[in-house]
């Protein structure tokens, strides 16, 4: 998340000073200064569209049609000749569906486009997300900016920060964990920030001595896939270092909480390597 913003306006409709003013504008503006883009930034977007004109007021709040030259944008944007700025990519309330808090679709699908996991509805090469809802009958605004953050994935010198992935050392067989060589605290999976000592700066993978024991466990016996052989067990396991896994335990479904275990390796088409356990 970028930037976020909220306006509260209105309790009662017909109490509403101007119509043509929806705390959109005010959210909208917020969302966009904390997220430190203009609107001109935004690849997809996503807003509560319960009825037409609700779409068309909420427009207001990315600040698409603020200002003449914003409506001169938004118009070439919504533009098919020129290349639309892609609205409500799941097909919105109106004509997908409209459940009564619609807003929380709103927000998976502005997820799902800069992750790139939209499917068939994939916008190419999205990266910033904008999602608008409203609550109450346009009293309340809220505006998110979502997306890949320019700022942290460069770094100061303007080139990408190189980010060491779990996946390339399982290649190698490697078990690795992140630690933080400023605080010592070890975290699993990798995340953009320390969260013993809240550095970005410190966190490097080290590898892990692939000893555990197990946490947890249940064996499964309805296959996801058909091509998937039951039963099998899935457990977490707490690693000697520290943080737990999400696993699989290989050499039979016969497992107690405490049980030590060691790595194993099944290799991917890929290259990379799935790490799962047996017993140690
Ligand atoms: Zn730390």
């Amino acid at each position: 998340m970028l930037g976020y913003g909220e306006r509260t306006t209105n309790t009662s409709f017909t109490a509403v000073d101007d119509l043509t003013a929806p705390g959109a504008i005010g959210s909208g503006r917020d969302a966009f200064a904390r997220a430190g883009i203009t609107p001109a930034d935004v690849d997809v977007l996503q807003v509560y569209d319960s009825f037409t004109i609700t779409a068309a007021l909420q427009r207001r709040g990315p600040g698409l049609l603020r200002t003449r030259r914003g409506a001169r944008l938004h118009r070439r944007r919504h533009d098919p000749a020129r290349g639309a700025l892609p609205l409500n990519t799941s097909g919105g309330g109106l004509s997908y569906c409209h459940p009564g808090q619609f807003g929380i679709l709103l927000l998976v699908e502005a997820v799902r486009q800069p992750r790139g996991e939209a499917g068939d509805r994939q916008v190419a090469g999205a990266r910033t997300a904008v999602a608008h809802g409203t609550g109450g009958i346009l009293s309340t605004h809220a505006t998110v900016v979502l997306g890949v953050d320019r700022r942290l994935a460069r770094s100061s010198s303007g080139r990408r920060r190189h980010r060491p992935v779990v996946g390339d050392a399982t290649r190698e067989h490697r078990l690795t964990v992140q630690t933080c060589t400023q605080c010592d605290h070890v975290q699993h999976p990798p995340r953009a920030m320390c969260t013993g000592c809240s550095s970005m700066e410190h966190l490097v993978l080290r590898d892990t001595s692939g000893d555990g024991v197990v946490d947890a466990s249940t064996v499964v016996h309805r296959a996801p896939r058909p091509d998937v052989e039951v039963p099998y067990t899935v457990a977490r396991v707490r690693l000697a270092e520290g943080p737990i896994v999400l696993t699989r335990l290989t050499g039979g479904n016969d497992w107690a909480i405490g049980d030590a275990v060691t790595v194993d390796w099944l290799d991917l088409p890929d290259g990379r390597a799935l790490p799962v356990f047996s017993r140690g």
